[in-house]
C-alpha cells in the first residue's frame, strides 16, 4: 500500500464474491496507483444478497492489514462500517465493488450484492462504480485484462465526479472488448428459476438457480451490448420512482391532498 498522503484520493474498495475472490485481488492491483485504498470486503460470498444491512447480528471485524478488513457481513455492512467505524466518518472519494465473477446486467441488478455495494456509496452522496465481468466457457475470467479501462474510468471518476446518487454498473464481456457502450439496465427471463431435490434423510430441498436465461434485446440494453462483444456501462439511480406511473396515478384520482 501506497503511503498516505492528503492529496491522494481515498477509494473504498468492497466486493460481494468475498474477500479472498481473485477479482478482488485485481481490482485492488488496478487501483493501488491511483489512491489510499481502504478495503471493507465480506468474510464469504455474499453474491445474491442485494442491499441487505444486518442489523439483528453482531459484526466481527477482522484486520488484515493496514487498511484491510474482512468483515462477516453483507457488502453493504462493508461499505457502512467502513466509513462510519474503521475510518473514522470520512468518506471515501470513490467506492469500487467488484470485480465480480459473472455478469450483473438486466434483473441481476436487483440481486447483485455487487451492485449493492456500490450503490451504498451513492446513498452516501459518494461516486460510486460497480465493476462484473463475464464468465467465459471454460469457467474462466480474465480480469486483468480490463486494467487499463478499469483505471481510465476511475480516474475519470475522481475527476468529473457523478450526480448525487448516481452509480455505474460496469460489465465486460467474456472475450476481448471491441469497444465501450454507454447502455440501460436490460430485462432478461430465467427459464427454471428454482430446482427440488430430497436430502439424504428424505426430505425436499430446493436450490435456486437461474439456469437458462433468455435476455429480451433491448437494442440500447446491457445484455445487447455484451452480446456484442462491448464493455456495457449504465449509470443507476438510487431514486426508484418511475416518473410515467407517477404521473398516471393522477388519474387515479390519488394524490390529490
Ligand atoms: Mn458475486
Amino acid at each position: 500500500m501506497s503511503a498516505s498522503s492528503p492529496t491522494r484520493p481515498r477509494i473504498l474498495v468492497t466486493n460481494d464474491d468475498g474477500y479472498d475472490a481473485p477479482g478482488l485481488r485485481a481490482l485492488v492491483e488496478m487501483l493501488e496507483p491511483l489512491g489510499d485504498l481502504v478495503v471493507a470486503a465480506p468474510d464469504r460470498e455474499q453474491s445474491g444478497s442485494s442491499h441487505a444491512l444486518t442489523l439483528e447480528l453482531p459484526l466481527r471485524v477482522t484486520r488484515v492489514g493496514d487498511g484491510r478488513f474482512r468483515i462477516s457481513g453483507t457488502p453493504t455492512d462493508c461499505v457502512h462500517l467502513a466509513v462510519f467505524s474503521l475510518t473514522g466518518g470520512r468518506l471515501p472519494d470513490l467506492v469500487v465493488s467488484g470485480i465480480n465473477r459473472g455478469l450483473n446486467v438486466g434483473d441481476d441488478v436487483i440481486y447483485s450484492g455487487t451492485v449493492a455495494g456500490a450503490m451504498e456509496g451513492a446513498l452516501l452522496h459518494v461516486p460510486s462504480l460497480a465493476l462484473s465481468a463475464a464468465i467465459d466457457e471454460r469457467g474462466n475470467v480474465d480480469y486483468a485484462r480490463h486494467g487499463e479501462f478499469v483505471r481510465g474510468l476511475v480516474t475519470q471518476l475522481l475527476e468529473r465526479g457523478l450526480g448525487d446518487g448516481v452509480l455505474l454498473n460496469v460489465n465486460f464481456p467474456a472475450t476481448a472488448p471491441r469497444g465501450v457502450r454507454v447502455t440501460r439496465q436490460g430485462t432478461r427471463r430465467y427459464r427454471a428459476t428454482a430446482v427440488e431435490r430430497v436430502d439424504p434423510s428424505g426430505r425436499p430441498y430446493f436450490w435456486i438457480a437461474g439456469a437458462d436465461v433468455a435476455p429480451t434485446g433491448e437494442p440500447d440494453g446491457d445484455h445487447r451490448a455484451i452480446a456484442e462483444q462491448r464493455i456495457s456501462v449504465t449509470p443507476l439511480h438510487t431514486d426508484l420512482t418511475h416518473a410515467p406511473t407517477r404521473d398516471r396515478l393522477g388519474e387515479w384520482g390519488l394524490g390529490e391532498g
